[in-house]
């Protein structure tokens, strides 16, 4: 099913503020990419899960505006991307992962193997759950872990590859029970738990790395 409180991740965390452009006391290394948009509204800093810190400058916002912006919001990047470090290490994905940094073939055998994965761990864990699967897809979302549909048919994204096997088989286990329980109930979070028990830290994990 649809699923916007964990199976699906925004691409990046934001910093979105008014600027009060106090003067900045101290200048700390920093890497970052600067872009003007046409279209945004205020400074806005984005720190994707990959490390990569961007920040959106309105045309009308001068660039020393920016970097004094940029300097004061340093210790929240700071931490961001440490949190970032560490759900990283914890599900265990390392970047650069995206689809555009493998050749076809290289991305082609990644998703057989995506495949063969969760066929057999559907097998392992359908055992308990005992449920009608349909159809195993594997996609290239760039918002989702994976998802469900009404006909019972699952998708995942070829990425669970690069995850923990804790972290992939609570992706599994949580579509596998939709098809029991196709919401998000109590009942259906102790379906999850009978064979994730610790499946609160690791969507919790999930949750704060973002695709
Ligand atoms: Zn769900």
């Amino acid at each position: 099913m649809e699923d916007r409180s964990d199976t699906h991740f925004y691409c990046f965390l934001r910093y979105n503020d008014r600027c009060s452009m106090a003067e900045a006391k101290q200048k700390q290394a920093l890497k970052y990419q600067m872009r003007r948009s046409s279209r945004a509204r205020r400074l806005r800093i984005d720190v994707h899960a990959d490390g990569r810190v961007v920040v959106i400058r309105p045309l009308r916002v001068s660039r020393t505006s920016a970097e004094q912006f940029i300097v004061q919001k340093i210790p929240w990047i700071k931490k961001t991307l440490a949190g970032l470090a560490r759900a990283r290490k914890a599900i265990g994905i390392e970047y650069p992962f995206a689809r555009k940094h493998l050749s076809a073939t290289e991305y082609q055998r990644q998703r057989e193997a995506a495949h063969t994965f969760v066929e057999e761990r559907i097998g392992y864990f359908n055992r308990l759950y005992q449920v009608p699967v349909g159809r195993v897809f594997i996609r290239n979302q760039k918002t989702r872990w994976g998802s469900c549909s009404s006909k019972g048919n699952l998708n995942f994204n070829w990425r669970i590859v690069h995850l923990s096997s804790a972290a992939a088989d609570y992706l599994i286990v949580h579509e596998l029970c939709h098809l029991r329980e196709f919401n998000h109930s109590q009942q259906f979070w102790k379906l999850v738990g009978q064979a994730v028990p610790e499946y609160a830290r690791i969507r919790k994990e999930l949750r704060a790395l973002p695709l």
